[in-house]
């Protein structure tokens, strides 16, 4: 087999999809897999919606995802002469002609179609043919450029995901391939693309699969190698409906945002459309040793947000301390906490990671070593009281020549517990509310030695 080569070819009209994240880490590690190479093309002949802002958003994500492409970013806009010229080639060779239907005449031919009951589509009036005369070119109309399809036979595939599809050429009608203001359409700028850089194999999206007969049509109309394709199921959200903006979530960015971890979105999102035996936790390198364009799923893939945030939660747990806290040094920044460079934020993230299962969760627990707390009224008043106020104060005494390690603040805890004659409870439980925020956290004496001392003993002060 010739060098795999893949590609992913967003339009930049907003952040990264997820659907397209995916089809990228599928297109990726196929590439990789093979040792073959993975180019990244932007698609922006959609000029009206195209940013330059939304190229660098997808050009972020896919950095983050670390889905580093070998060749790239082609932008489509820059290429424009070349689409011109193939086009005039295809005219040139009889396979594509110059169409002067104006928009009106178009609906009016729809709707001609649709009251005799007939299919609806381009009736070929502009198509040359032996001995077939041409209507008059009008004055004033800029042409669009079609594709003479093939009128006979069938387009025949094997869909690299869903099996062999066949599509009759008469289902297919003459397609736009340049618009009126010389800008190619998706399906003729993917073929001259996917042509020049010698695309082997394409991954994308099941909702082109109804594009792929013409531009089968297409690669062959000029000779050109045909590709593998692979049309991965349509992502349904957790309601079962396409997944979509309005719905939630859809941008990896703002996974990013909300606290994901690069790696862990990247194993979530393998296994939506593909699978590897029963492994749900898998590394980079697994993925691409694995991934051979075989196992992947016929039926649309389910988004699972709480299976998202449990893989999330399992790369947490196993993530260096030090990583983390660089992680979450910024989320704790954001919300106008100062972190002095002395704090222990690699042993905070020791201590709480294992309840995290993401970012945010863990800059929600690190906050209160930076700024204020505030139990909840019911917390306070159920565990604040009179003499718990003054063992805690007692507490602050004992803290302040202690030792300042797990070990020395719980000599320091026992020492009030001794003098006052409580159980641990009865000083534990006030004491996280007061200092904690909440009655709950993981073991008290580490929890403490955490604290800048100064912190700590102006808040058991206040009791
Ligand atoms: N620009 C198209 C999209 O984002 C690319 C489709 C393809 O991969 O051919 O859906």
């Amino acid at each position: 087999m010739s060098q795999v080569r893949t590609r992913i070819a967003p339009s930049p009209t907003g952040f990264l999809h997820l659907g397209t994240a995916r089809t990228a880490l599928f297109s990726w590690a196929y590439a990789r897999h093979h040792g073959g190479q993975f180019v990244l093309r932007i698609e922006d002949t959609d000029v009206a919606r195209s940013t330059q802002d939304s190229v660098e958003q997808i050009l972020a994500s896919m950095h983050w995802l670390g889905l580093e492409y070998d060749e790239g970013p082609i932008y489509q806009m820059q290429r424009l002469e070349r689409y011109q010229a193939v086009a005039q080639q295809l005219i040139a060779e009889g396979k594509a002609y110059y169409c002067y239907c104006t928009p009106e005449e178009l609906d009016a031919m729809r709707e001609g179609q649709k009251a005799r009951g007939e299919k609806t589509g381009y009736d070929g009036r502009w198509r040359p043919g032996p001995g077939k005369s041409l209507p008059a070119i009008p004055v004033g109309v800029k042409p669009v450029i079609r594709f003479a399809n093939p009128k006979e036979g069938d387009v025949v595939w094997n869909d690299l995901v869903k099996g062999t599809i066949s599509i009759n050429n008469r289902e297919i009608d003459d397609l736009i391939i340049v618009r009126p203001d010389g800008v190619p359409t998706y399906n003729f700028a993917v073929v001259v693309d996917d042509w020049d850089m010698q695309i082997t194999h394409v991954f994308r999206g099941d909702e082109h699969v109804n594009n792929t007969p013409w531009q089968i049509n297409l690669f062959r109309a000029l000779g050109a190698p045909l590709p593998a394709f692979g049309h991965v199921p349509i992502i349904l959200g957790d309601d079962g409906l396409k997944l979509s903006k309005r719905r939630g979530a859809v941008s990896v960015t703002a996974y990013e945002e909300a606290g994901y971890l690069p790696e862990a979105m990247l194993n979530y999102l393998a296994r939506l459309g593909w699978s590897h035996g029963d492994d749900e936790i898998f590394s980079r390198e697994q993925l691409v040793s694995w991934f051979d364009g075989s196992h992947l799923t016929k039926s649309p893939a389910q988004w699972d947000a709480a299976k998202l945030e449990w893989v999330n939660g399992q790369y947490i747990k196993a993530a260096d301390d030090a990583r983390l806290a660089a992680l979450v040094k910024p989320r704790l920044e954001k919300r106008g906490l100062a972190v002095p460079a002395a704090a222990p934020l690699p042993a905070m993230c020791a201590l709480f990671k294992d309840r995290c299962s993401t970012l945010e969760a863990l800059a929600e627990w690190l906050a209160m070593f930076f700024g204020p707390v505030q139990a909840s009224e019911a917390d306070q008043a159920q565990h604040l009281t009179e003499p718990a106020r003054a063992a805690l104060q007692d507490l602050a005494v004992a803290l302040k020549d202690a030792e300042w390690t797990p070990a020395g603040t719980a000599a320091a805890m026992k020492s009030v517990l001794a003098a006052r004659g409580l159980k641990m409870p009865q000083l534990a439980i006030p004491l996280r509310v007061l200092a904690c925020g909440r009655s709950q956290t993981p073991a008290i004496d580490q929890v403490l030695a955490l604290f800048d001392r100064e912190i700590l003993m102006t808040r058991l002060q206040s009791a």
